[in-house]
């Protein structure tokens, strides 16, 4: 399905953090997609494309399965070769060329990309391996390919050089634990024999942490994750939430609202992101904020007085 088959229901508007922000239809996946089909140029619509955070939560919403996600990320290319947003296509693709360090890991069954904000706390992420690595050990790949994440994100081309040099080290490996939404969702089509896992939803699986989880706390729900695996992750989420009693940033249609933390919004701010952390936050009682995701502490730190932990300190809380 394209976007020539959205008819107009407007259910993708519930949850985007674009109409959100704006209160205007041109900003979301129905006012782009029937602008397109009145012959609106890319210019047009190009603010509203690059504003989304491609959180994934229109996807599981949209009654044509329109894979809104995918379109507006095939618009941006589209939008690129037009020479619109030249400046961003040169910044994505200049990181791209930079030259990666060597990437030599000793080869086991699990490694983790544990992405660039998590690495910024050596402690925890030495905790969160331990966490993960069970029965076998769990390795740490020193390129996590943020490079390659934005690119998907923005719609840039990935060189083929580079990816093979990102994806040669992880080949073989059984189970990868990837933080980034976007390159989750890739690499299980570029390695489709290995098992791909968010490393917060499984922490949010060990009873030893989620014990500590109570009805004055928040817990945020890494968005793209989330809505790549909707159906299995929402069953989930669900029973941990009636088990502890905690709050989570789900609406009423149980899509995650995400942050507007990192990626592309971080290097091109087109949504506010305080804006976004009070309509998490609108309306709660709560005294302390878990997340699963190291971006997200940094901006909820930004606008929040209240401790807050990332899942895998709560042993310790
Ligand atoms: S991916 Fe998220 S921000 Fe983008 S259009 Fe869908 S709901 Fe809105
Ligand atoms: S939910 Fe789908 S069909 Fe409905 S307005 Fe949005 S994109 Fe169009």
């Amino acid at each position: 399905m394209s976007h020539a088959n959205c008819h107009g229901c407007s259910l993708c508007l519930l949850s985007c953090p674009m109409w959100q922000q704006h209160r205007d239809v041109q900003y979301s996946p129905q006012g782009i997609f029937k602008a397109l089909q009145h012959n609106a140029s890319y210019d047009d619509i190009s603010s509203a494309l690059f504003s989304c955070l491609l959180c994934g939560a229109c996807d599981i919403l949209c009654p044509e399965n329109i894979d809104i996600t995918a379109t507006i990320k095939t618009l941006r290319k589209e939008s690129f070769s037009r020479g619109i947003e030249a400046q961003l296509n040169k910044k994505v693709t200049s990181l791209l060329a930079q030259p990666s360090s060597r990437v030599e890991i000793e080869k086991k069954n699990t490694i983790i990309l544990p992405g660039k904000a998590l690495r910024s706390n050596p402690v925890r992420l030495i905790k969160i391996q331990s966490l993960l690595s069970n029965e076998t050990d769990a390795s740490l790949s020193l390129d996590d390919g943020d490079d390659i994440a934005l690119a998907l994100e923005v719609g840039v081309e990935i060189p083929e050089h580079r990816l093979h040099r990102f994806l040669e080290p992880l080949q073989g490996a059984k189970r990868l634990y990837v933080s980034n939404g976007h390159l989750l969702k890739s690499l299980r089509q570029w390695l489709p024999a290995s098992e791909l896992l968010a490393p917060g939803h499984r922490l949010s699986q060990l009873s030893k942490l989620t014990k500590k989880l109570n009805k004055n706390d928040l817990y945020l729900i890494e968005a793209r994750s989330f809505h790549h695996d909707h159906q299995q992750k929402v069953t989930h989420y669900d029973q941990l939430r009636h088990q502890q009693g905690c709050q989570m940033n789900l609406d009423l249609q149980r899509n995650a609202i995400p942050t507007a933390a990192g990626g592309l919004n971080a290097i091109k701010p087109m949504l506010n992101s305080k804006e976004q952390l009070r309509w998490i936050l609108s309306g709660r009682n709560i005294q302390r904020i878990i997340v699963e995701c190291a971006e997200d502490e940094v901006v909820m730190s930004q606008i929040s007085d209240l401790p807050i932990l990332h899942i895998a300190d709560l042993m310790e809380a």
